[in-house]
């Protein structure tokens, strides 16, 4: 018997909303995003590995990882704004990836 499986990467815009960019400092969109990984069977994905947040500035494409928790409240206070354009906060500046070689 040959059992063919993997893990898939799914990505999943859970909010969007203004914000301050913490690396480019402008009040642009950002997404909040769900980055899951799930065990793949013959393709047809089953159980979730793990679970990520994180919020993705769409001007300039930086990207900070977040908790649960933080990314629970950051799309519970974007779905109770008043308009899409309102400034809901400041995002932490991301962390500093190493230079490619
Ligand atoms: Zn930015």
């Amino acid at each position: 018997m040959i059992l063919i499986g993997g893990v898939k990467p799914y990505r999943t815009v859970l909010a969007a909303m203004t914000l301050v960019c913490g690396r480019c400092g402008n009040p642009a969109g950002h997404r909040l995003i769900e980055h899951e990984r799930k065990l793949t069977v013959f393709f047809i994905p089953t159980v979730k590995v793990s679970t990520t947040y994180e919020v993705e500035c769409v001007y300039c494409g930086a990207q900070s990882p977040m908790s649960k928790a933080e990314a629970q409240t950051l799309q519970e206070r974007a779905n109770a704004a008043a308009s899409p354009g309102t400034v809901l906060g400041t995002v932490h500046p991301p962390r500093q990836q190493a230079p490619e070689a």
